[in-house]
């Protein structure tokens, strides 16, 4: 029997790229060959301190029955080529990105409230392809449900529809904010989800976009991808002391952004975006936190300021992403500072995001 290459999460640092078995191709599944997939700051996680989203060892993901190890992989593009008898919504040959979340709909039991209110991405049976659902894309092909292809027209390239899961992330959490056209922004970090976020925002009709940034490299990108203004919180050249992110936002609007987004997760960055948005605005919580940070309620209390926080995407996300991709005003190519051959995956994407972070935004893997 023919095997496929895939890469595999055992636990801590121990990946390993193995032949294995094809997986079967149930009733209302499909088999996608995979062209590209992105690694992801999760799946460094589970490397180096998982498993974290993956079934621990010697148990079982308590909705996919998953267990270790785990085909690792979950921005994904690729080609249809089997479809499930029962499928009638994708045929073989639809190039397509991959939307990962497991919801009730892939289970085949009836939705739960969350599910039914139109937001499965936080089904309480949620899962995800490439961490706790069977199957991942640094693989040569992967088996998904017909309801998590995403097509992709011909004018996008394959390698640029693996970008689309990481930009859903960021269009889900600009849609969800309340963000309106106009408005201005500070985004607190700039890695791959700050930068996704500052391309968005400006396909999106957005007013100044300021961002904050430690690294010159990072902060280079940012420059690079449009923002109006990019700050080193750390270089207090005015001599103003204090915050110099806030200092610097309150020089340049009325009375502070409308948004901001907290795509760095640290006491430091929370601070400063609650302290740089205007009253009646928004701090949108983007980051992963590994432990608890402070806030006193008063500073959200008395200016009537939002704290909010947002989970991956749905299928609407997905189809903004993929309009803008399409219509050549989102151009995300830029974010993807190297492509892997899977063989070479564990050193070329995995090792080489752990030791050259600042030189990188997106890796993305090739199978063949
Ligand atoms: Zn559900």
């Amino acid at each position: 029997m023919a095997t496929v290459k895939a890469v595999r999460f055992y636990g801590q640092r121990n990946l390993k790229i193995e032949e294995i078995a094809p997986q079967t191709c149930g009733p209302f599944d499909v088999r996608v060959k995979v062209a590209f997939c992105g690694i992801c700051g999760s799946d460094i996680h589970e490397y180096l301190g998982g498993p974290i989203l993956t079934p621990k060892l010697g148990s079982k993901d308590p909705h996919t029955g998953l267990q270790l190890p785990v085909t690792l992989g979950h921005e994904i593009s690729g080609e249809v080529v089997e479809v499930g008898p029962a499928v009638t919504t994708v045929a073989v040959g639809q190039r397509c990105a991959i939307n990962p979340s497991v919801d009730d709909r892939h289970h085949g039991t009836d939705p739960c409230r969350t599910c039914r209110l139109g937001k499965p991405n936080l089904c309480k049976r949620w899962a995800c392809y490439g961490l706790s659902a069977p199957g991942g894309g640094f693989s040569d092909e992967i088996v998904v449900h017909s309801a998590s292809i995403v097509p992709i027209p011909d004018s996008v390239p394959l390698r640029v529809a693996a970008l689309c899961e990481p930009l859903a992330v960021a269009c889900h959490m600009i849609r969800v904010s309340g963000f309106q056209p106009g408005d201005s922004i500070l985004v607190l970090g700039a890695g791959p989800i700050g930068l996704a976020l500052l391309l968005l925002l400006k396909v999106r009709g957005a007013g100044q976009v300021f961002v904050s940034e430690i690294s010159p490299s990072r902060a280079e990108k940012a420059r690079q991808f449009g923002a109006d203004a990019v700050i080193d919180p750390t270089n207090d050249s005015m001599g103003e002391g204090g915050d110099v992110v806030v200092s610097f936002v309150q020089r340049k609007t009325e009375d502070g952004v409308d948004v901001s987004f907290d795509a760095t997760g640290i006491q430091a960055t929370l601070d400063t975006a609650i302290a740089a948005t205007r009253a009646g605005g928004t701090i949108f919580n983007v980051a992963i936190h590994e432990k608890p940070l402070l806030i006193n309620p008063n500073a959200l209390t008395l200016t009537e300021k939002k704290y909010m926080g947002g989970l991956c995407y749905t299928s609407e996300d997905f189809a903004v992403v993929v309009e803008a991709l399409a219509s050549g005003k989102l151009r995300a190519e830029e974010m993807i500072t190297a492509v892997v051959p899977l063989r070479n995956a564990i050193e070329g994407a995995f090792e080489e995001l752990i030791n050259n972070k600042d030189n990188h935004i997106k890796i993305i893997v090739h199978p063949n």
